[in-house]
This record gives structure tokens, C-alpha cells and sequence, in this order.
């Protein structure tokens, strides 16, 4: 497998960065996760936007030129040979002291490209669904770091996921300071009462993901259904007919229990199942992403 690693691409027993980086050291950097369907990078563009967006907050200048990291992601693809992968972007601050001054950074973003095959949940999840609960740790509030930024610094993400893992479930609900549903630990959150498909607001503070931009956009042109943008609370979900998750590794996953209450039929509900066919036929069309 070749990692690319600032300008070169490595061997993954070569593909090593110091200990000194910030990245490493702080969790001082910004990443985007991306797939690549049929022999294209899927919404290059957004995550690439996203990712200058994200860097651009942490006041982290880009290494090179968007469309030159454009050009890695692509070489990267190539150079082990994958027209179908999950690729992780990292963009960190780079090596400095030990020091939380990033002005002692001065060698600049480390920028690491890691492309692979990888599924995340089993194909049966998709059918059966996954358990959520609501957990215990807080969304970040939008006065502190926005939630919008995709950052390196993670561990609130990894705690909530291992609650859910503790209590047998597969994912975990993250809610607002004042109780209002914002996202999961890795994924966006939509659900379904009476026809209606509604998702948090990105004002919230959530992370606004490309899949769910893009199931907004399969619900508006091809459903003839927009998703609506707008608060709710966890009790919004125990009554829902149907919920899913969506994410660039998860795609758009059902989920059927939320702490021990059955939503819906408890199984894959049907507007959930034909948005999951809308999402795999775009997914494989020409126009939905860079081809390698
Ligand atoms: C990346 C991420 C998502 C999903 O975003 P996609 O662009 O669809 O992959 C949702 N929530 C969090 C916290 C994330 O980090």
C-alpha cells in the first residue's frame, strides 16, 4: 500500500511523522473521510471545499493549492490501483515543540492521504438497522469550536461511540446543550413521521456532512420530498416511522432502536430503503464525482 506524505508517495512502513507533530500531540489538524464509487472520488469537490473551509477556521494554511491536492488524492487512488476505496485526508499543523504555539510549526501542514477498501457496518445493518442511544456527553456548543469544523481533535466523538458500544448499541446520539438532537458520533441524522423527512439545522452546530447534502438533494429532486431543516428532541425519534444515519463511510444506514425503544417497524423502513437505491444508482452515476 502507498500513503501519500507531503509530496511523496510511501511505502505504509515508511509513511511515518514526528512526534513533535501537533497533530499528534494536540489533535491540531483537520481531516476529511472520502469514498470513491466506479472509478470516481465521490463530491470531491465538496469534501475539498469543506477541508479549505475547515483549515481555514483553525487559521492552518493549505500546503498547496486546492486543485494540487486534487491531483494527490487522485495519484494516490491510482498508485495502489483503486477505483472503489475510503479515503482519509489529514491535514495536521505540522511539526513544532512542545509548545502549544503553532508559530513554532514551521516546516508547515503535514498532509497525509491513506486510501483502502473499507466497509464500515456489515452489509445486514442495512437491512436490520442499527441501535442508538442518546449519550451522556454533549454536543460542543457553537460558542466554543464550531462543530462545523472536521477536526483531528476527536475524543468526545470516540467517548460517545464507546458508550454506545458499552450499552450493545452501534451508535450514539449527541444533543445540544438544551436537549435538541444535533448529530451522532460519526454520522448525520435524519427521520421520517407522517411522510415528513426532517434533519437537525447546521446553526445547531453539527458537522455538515456531503452525505447528507446529498440526501437533501435526492429528497428534493427525486423524492419530490424536501428534508426539512429543524429542531427536535429524542422524543421526536421514539415516535418517528423511520430513522437513518448518514456518513461517507456509513452511507445512509437505518436505525431501529433508540435507548431500547423500537422505532417504527424496527426494521429498514421502506422511504429509508428507496433512499438507500437513489443513493448507490447517483453514487454510481458519471455526474457525481472526479474520475480517477
Ligand atoms: C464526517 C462527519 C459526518 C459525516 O459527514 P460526511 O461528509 O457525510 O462524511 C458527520 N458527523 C461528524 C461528527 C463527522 O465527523
Amino acid at each position: 500500500m502507498k500513503i501519500y506524505l507531503n509530496g511523496q508517495l510511501v511505502d505504509k512502513e515508511n509513511a511515518k511523522v514526528s512526534v513533535f507533530d501537533h497533530g499528534l500531540l494536540y489533535g491540531d489538524g483537520v481531516f476529511e473521510g472520502i469514498r470513491a464509487y466506479n472509478g470516481r472520488v465521490f463530491r470531491l469537490d465538496d469534501h475539498l471545499q469543506r477541508l479549505q473551509k475547515s483549515a481555514e477556521a483553525i487559521l492552518l494554511a493549505l500546503p498547496m493549492p486546492r486543485k494540487s491536492i486534487e491531483a494527490a488524492v487522485l495519484d494516490t487512488l491510482r498508485a495502489n490501483n483503486l477505483k472503489d476505496a475510503y479515503i482519509r485526508l489529514l491535514l495536521t499543523r505540522g511539526t513544532g515543540d512542545l509548545g502549544l504555539d503553532m508559530r513554532k510549526c514551521k516546516a508547515g501542514a503535514t498532509l497525509i492521504i491513506i486510501a483502502d477498501r473499507i466497509e464500515l457496518y456489515p452489509e445486514a445493518y442495512y437491512e436490520k438497522g442499527l441501535d442508538l442511544i442518546v449519550s451522556t456527553i454533549r454536543q460542543r456548543r457553537p460558542d466554543q469550536l464550531s462543530p462545523g469544523v472536521k477536526s483531528l481533535n476527536y475524543l468526545a466523538n470516540v467517548m460517545a461511540r464507546a458508550e454506545a458500544t458499552r450499552a450493545g448499541a452501534q451508535e450514539a446520539v449527541l444533543l445540544s446543550t438544551d436537549g435538541y438532537v444535533t448529530e451522532c458520533s460519526g454520522d448525520n441524522i435524519f427521520f421520517i413521521h407522517d411522510g415528513a423527512i426532517a434533519t437537525p439545522p447546521v446553526h445547531i452546530g453539527l458537522l455538515e456532512g456531503v452525505t447528507r447534502k446529498v440526501v437533501m438533494e435526492l429528497c428534493r429532486d427525486k423524492l419530490g420530498t424536501p428534508a426539512k431543516e429543524r429542531l427536535f428532541t429524542p422524543f421526536e425519534l421514539y415516535r418517528a416511522d423511520e430513522v437513518f444515519l448518514t456518513g461517507s463511510a456509513a452511507e445512509i444506514i437505518p436505525a431501529v432502536r433508540l435507548d431500547g425503544r423500537t422505532i417504527g417497524s424496527g426494521a429498514a423502513g421502506p422511504l429509508t430503503k428507496r433512499l438507500i437505491g437513489l443513493f448507490r444508482e447517483y453514487a454510481a452515476s458519471p455526474g457525481s464525482g472526479t474520475p480517477i
